[in-house]
């Protein structure tokens, strides 16, 4: 079939109200994931752009933060209604420089307003309190003020998802921020700071950077106008960062890797749990920190699982983000590609049983078969670093003790799936599982209202909910006795 393919756009650094190139006119090439070509550039910054942004953030807290929680409330709201109004063209850019299918994608940006909603709307409640005193006439409270300008760091693999996020937490709480987005997938995310300045965000509230992630996070993390950090990305990653955050005394919220275990019991709705897992596992071609991967099946079931997601697997239908039958597209860059292949051989050498995929698509592009292996052994490279790509490994176990210990055994707790008919073994699989969040018996993860965030090392703080304002608060504690 023939597809149109839209046009794509230069992405450009935004700083201190100016869509600019970079001082020193670097810039970087974007590249279409469904073909390997060039299709624009993203400008690359370097010191002399970082300062100007360091300094309108400093500038934009200062009134920012004195602008009523109402007032900002009115202008993210404006800004949710831009964004949703631009939401097919901005599906094209990330289709076009993520590879995702543009359904997919379209969601994400309709998401991404109901996000800033949410957190415009949370800002008005971010509520203080009031202690009784000692003595009479005291008055002993607690107000909450923002934290101060935020350096926040996103990925590649949802470009308006993480971003949206953070820049709605800060925005919502009175904070500045400097936006490090994806120079892989740097347009989207542009969009998504458009739609802030155009809604009437002042200006030098938000940068928008590119350049080398390295250099900008031990550039932006010591300095002295920045008192927040928030990373989303890979756990050596984020352990870096965190470290750095913690030298200079800085907040840090850290959504890292994960490697969600999925504990399906003899007594689960096998077929709503393979046809609901496989949608779940191949969803963005399983380039998503929560993507279920390590599957943990009771024996009595394993067999009937394996056939039903399998040939869930198989009916998947892979190909052009812009096809519209499209379920599954290329990877977001060779290296997820590259590591499906490594991946694959590895588990073939530890013994894994390949049930269907196991190998790239065409000369294009970076698509990969959806993939599934069994009998995987512990020590696979699969079954300790997150394959972040179309790759779900069954196991059987017997006892619910076995599943509890295969799923704690790995350093990470982003997110557990769990299937049972049993509302005593779902309390109890709930309680045991070590993660930041779990699901069971449906899909429920990453609405605005609720937490998104892990444990152990996937990181700490929350993304979602309440809890998601927190980091960007401090709680200034004033006693004040009448004269
Ligand atoms: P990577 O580990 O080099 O980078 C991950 C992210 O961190 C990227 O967005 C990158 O720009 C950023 N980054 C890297 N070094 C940085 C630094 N010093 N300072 C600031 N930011 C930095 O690898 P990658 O190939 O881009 O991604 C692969 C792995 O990253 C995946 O296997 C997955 O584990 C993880 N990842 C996780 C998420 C998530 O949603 N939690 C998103 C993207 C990638």
């Amino acid at each position: 079939e023939f597809i149109t393919m839209p046009t794509y756009q230069d992405t450009q650094l935004f700083i201190n109200g100016v869509w600019g190139p970079a001082t020193a006119g670097r810039v970087l090439p974007v590249v279409n994931p469904a073909t390997h070509a060039q299709i624009g550039t993203v400008a690359y910054a370097e010191k002399a752009d970082l300062d100007r942004a360091l300094d309108a953030a400093d500038q934009g807290y200062k009134a920012w933060r004195k602008v009523s929680a109402f007032e900002r409330c009115k202008i993210m709201r404006k800004a949710a209604d831009l964004f949703r109004s631009r939401a097919d063209r901005i599906a094209e850019l990330m289709t076009l420089e993520q590879g995702k299918p543009v359904g997919e994608a379209k969601l994400e940006v309709l998401a991404g307003a109901d996000i800033i909603e949410w957190f415009a709307e949370e800002g008005r409640r971010a509520y203080g309190r009031v202690i009784p005193a000692r003595a009479e006439g005291v008055y002993q409270l607690v107000v909450k003020e923002p934290v101060g300008p935020v350096a926040a760091f996103t990925p590649w693999n949802f470009p308006i998802n993480q971003a949206v996020r953070k820049l709605s937490a800060a925005l919502s709480t009175g904070c500045s921020i400097i936006l490090k987005a994806p120079e892989e997938t740097p347009a989207s995310p542009a969009e998504l700071v458009r739609a802030f300045i155009d809604a009437g965000v002042p200006a030098n509230v938000i940068s928008l950077v590119y350049g080398s992630p390295a250099e900008i996070s031990s550039y932006l993390i010591p300095h002295p106008v920045i008192r927040k950090i928030t990373f989303t990305g890979s756990t050596p990653v984020g352990k870096l960062l965190a470290g750095m955050a913690g030298q200079h005394m800085k907040r840090a919220t850290m959504e890292l890797g994960g490697h969600a275990p999925v504990i399906i019991f003899d007594d689960a709705d096998i077929e709503l749990a393979a046809k609901t897992m496989t949608f779940m596992k191949y969803r963005n071609a399983g380039q998503v920190c929560v993507s279920p991967t390590r599957f943990l099946v009771q024996e009595g079931v394993y067999k009937q699982f394996v056939e039903k997601f399998v040939e869930g697997a198989k009916a998947v239908k892979v190909g052009d983000g812009f096809d519209k039958d499209t379920k599954m597209a290329t990877l977001a860059n060779p290296r997820r590609q590259a590591a499906m292949i490594a991946n694959v051989d590895d588990a073939k050498k530890h013994g894994g049983k390949l049930q269907t995929g196991g190998y790239p698509i065409g000369e294009k592009g970076n698509f990969f078969e959806p993939t599934v292996i069994t009998e995987l052994d512990k020590s696979a490279a699969a079954m300790n670093t997150e394959p972040f790509g179309p790759l779900a490994i069954i196991n059987p176990f017997k006892t619910f003790d076995d599943a509890v210990t295969e799923a704690n055994r790995l350093p990470y707790g982003l997110a557990a799936y769990a299937w049972t008919r049993s509302a005593k073994t779902a309390n109890h699989i709930a309680a045991q599982v070590e993660t930041g969040m779990m699901t069971i018996n449906h899909l429920g993860f990453a609405l605005p209202e609720v937490p998104f965030g892990g444990v152990k090392d996937s990181g700490y703080g929350s993304e979602g909910g309440t809890e998601a304002l927190e980091p960007y608060l401090v709680g200034k504690f004033i006693t004040q006795a009448g004269l």
